[in-house]
């Protein structure tokens, strides 16, 4: 009995969120219409808290539009807010503590953290002084930090985090997975042995797969201390193409194949409410973006290519490498990770599904299902084929 990489009969998983950086009310109803009305793809979202953006003013953000931008689900919070380019607000732990509040208002649970910009509050990206509550300068003098807010983000059950990198590999599985590669593994072992002097003679921080304890899919355990662990995730795409009109792009049939040929995962965390300056098309949304939505729903229902919110892939990505397989005793054995999940029950699983391929002499009547030492109650299990059954979360 072996656990397949995605529920049967998926070869892949896409999902897909919006960055809220230029998103006005005007092109949020366009997005949510035609992603989440018209198509009913079955992805969540992200959103800021508050926006001070003197750039764009009108920003889509919680506390100004309210119900209005609550027509579909949100798993992801873009910082406490845009704070990066305003004239005259200066972003503390109180705004932080006031958006926990307007958070909690709302019954929004966010999973995710995305940092933002510039901003100086971020984790990872460009600053993590987010992450630090004292810091002390050269003469051993120590400073409260004011834009500290890692424990609220914590407390708030935020437990998934972009790593601040980009991936252009299709599948976004690490280098260090793709054995078949000749190429590549060749140039991991030149890479691997050649790394410091290139770091030192062009002066770049040279980043690669192999550096970092990356999972198959690119998750990495971040430890911010103090307990309080999360996982890293990668982000597909390029900066030249992280906006609507670079959609057809990066995302296209050709693509989506290699995807599903490569076994891949895709998290696409884009610009969607902005377009290229050049555009040359009125509507916000252009066909060509519009055909690529629907091409996505096509491969969806084709059974080829999983579609979830971010949280949903994430999620079974953490419990998927916490099965356990006992073939004698013909158990399987859910356990909680201890970061993600610190206990594990039915509610976590729900709405999850797993498959296995299995041999004839399994007797599925006999299978037992545990989820952290408990008999499982909320399991059903479908026999796909002969040779393929899965566990499916109510
Ligand atoms: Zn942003």
């Amino acid at each position: 009995m072996k656990l397949l990489k995605y529920p049967h009969p998926y070869k892949a998983w896409f999902t897909l969120s919006n960055d809220p950086d230029h998103t006005t009310l005007d092109r949020w109803n366009k997005l949510h219409q035609a992603i989440w009305g018209k198509l009913e793809l079955p992805f969540s979202d992200s959103l800021f808290v508050k926006s001070y953006n003197d750039y764009v003013p009108g920003q889509v953000n919680l506390f100004d539009q309210k119900h209005l931008i609550l027509g579909h689900s949100y798993d992801t919070i873009h910082t406490w807010g845009d704070y990066v380019y305003s004239r005259d607000k200066v972003f503390t732990h109180n705004d932080a503590v006031e958006a926990v509040d307007i958070i909690n208002e709302f019954g929004i649970k966010p999973l995710i953290w995305v940092d933002h910009s510039s901003f100086t509050g971020n984790f990872i990206k460009n600053s993590d002084w987010g992450t630090k509550a004292y810091h002390t300068d050269a003469a051993g003098h120590k400073y409260k930090n004011f834009v500290y807010s890692l424990d609220l983000a914590y407390s708030l059950g935020i437990r998934y985090i972009w790593d601040g990198y980009l991936v252009e590999t299709i599948d976004q599985q690490p280098n260090i997975f793709r054995k078949k590669h000749i190429r590549g593994l060749v140039f991991d072992f030149f890479y691997k042995h050649l790394k410091g002097l290139f770091s030192r003679l062009f002066k770049v921080d040279i980043r690669r797969d192999e550096d970092s304890e990356l999972n198959r899919y690119g998750l990495k355990i971040v430890d911010f201390g103090n307990g309080r662990r999360m996982y890293s995730f990668r982000r597909f795409g390029t900066w030249n193409d992280a906006h609507i009109d670079g959609i057809p792009k990066i995302v296209n049939e050709s693509m989506l194949n290699k995807l599903v040929k490569n076994g891949g995962i895709c998290f696409l965390y884009t610009h969607l409410g902005k377009k290229l300056a050049a555009a040359n098309h009125d509507e916000h949304i252009s066909r060509e973006t519009l055909d690529t939505f629907t091409l996505l729903k096509k491969y969806y229902e084709d059974k080829l290519i999983n579609l979830s919110s971010f949280s949903k892939l994430l999620d079974y990505i953490v419990l998927k490498d916490s099965i356990n397989i006992d073939m004698e005793n013909s158990r399987i054995e859910f356990s909680p990770d201890g970061i993600r999940f610190k206990d594990l029950t039915c509610m976590d699983l729900a709405g999850q599904s797993f498959s296995f391929s299995i041999s004839k002499s399994i007797s599925i009547d006999g299978l037992l299902v545990y989820i952290n030492g408990k008999k499982s109650v909320c399991h059903s299990i479908i026999v796909n084929t002969p040779k393929i059954l899965t566990l499916s979360f109510q």
